[in-house]
């Protein structure tokens, strides 16, 4: 199971495939990507293998900011409904999360009472969270805030707004996750291999940490809303080994 993500200048579809497919070797047994562009919010998912993906994929959909995830299902059948990118019922949000949410049964009992659930995932309570907070007035950045100090257990998790093109939500806590900086783009992935294609230069995240990511920008911080300053590493990956396969 993986995350991946990308805002930039470049269709991103193809990247967020070509990131998938570098996740294969964590196992999955599901995929989607969500791609955003002025016309808003596509989302795309399929059972089985990223070249299942890939056949449903609209190929005349073009976007430059987009998430995409591989799943290994632990609450809810591996299913296309259950294949992440996650949507709140009102369509804003949109969520790829790897990892398991320990408390999700009592936040959807104390939270989220009257809200109808699409999935079977632990995952679906925290895009829904989101959703509500920010219809109480939060911004997105104070939503997915107060969400995650409430939620417990693991995750790697990036998020979009279907009000703002230029954002990639993302958090952290006991799942892997990394941001890689690019010149005229940012991206986000499980591990470095996903996204070596474009850039090698990473910005490791630590656990309990949020990250808002714009083409330009990564702003680091703490759940507390500390601004963290890091700087990037250079990953030590040879690509022409991972096309062949031979990584690690
Ligand atoms: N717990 C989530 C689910 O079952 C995420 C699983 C994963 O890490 O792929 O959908």
């Amino acid at each position: 199971c993986g995350i991946v993500g990308y805002i930039g200048t470049q269709d991103t579809k193809e990247i967020l495939l070509k990131g998938l497919e570098k996740l294969e070797y964590r196992g999955y047994d599901s995929a989607g990507i969500a791609v955003q562009n002025e016309e808003g919010v596509h989302v795309f998912k399929e059972k089985g293998r990223i070249a299942d993906l890939r056949e449903v994929v609209a190929s005349d959909v073009s976007a430059q900011t987009g998430i995409g995830h591989t799943r290994w299902a632990t609450h809810g059948a591996p299913s296309r409904h259950n294949a992440h990118p996650h949507q709140s019922t009102s369509g804003r949000f949109t969520l790829v999360h790897n990892g398991v949410i320990e408390n999700y049964s009592i936040l959807k009992r104390e939270y989220l009472a009257d809200v109808t659930f699409e999935s079977d995932t632990d995952t679906e309570v925290i895009v829904q969270l989101v959703d509500k907070f920010s219809k109480e007035g939060l911004s997105t950045e104070e939503a997915f805030r107060a969400t995650l100090k409430l939620v417990k257990g693991s995750y790697a998790l990036a998020l979009i707004d279907a009000e703002n093109e230029e954002t990639i939500f993302v958090a952290k806590n006991k799942s892997p996750l990394l941001v890689g900086v690019g010149d005229t783009f940012n991206v986000v992935a499980s591990d470095a291999m996903a996204m070596i294609q474009v850039t090698d230069q990473f910005l490791e995240l630590m656990d309990k940490e949020m990250v808002i990511v714009t083409r330009n920008e990564v702003t680091i911080q703490s759940l507390e809303g500390e601004i963290r300053t890091r700087e990037p590493y250079t990953a030590e990956l040879d690509a022409s080994d991972i096309e062949k396969g031979t990584y690690p």
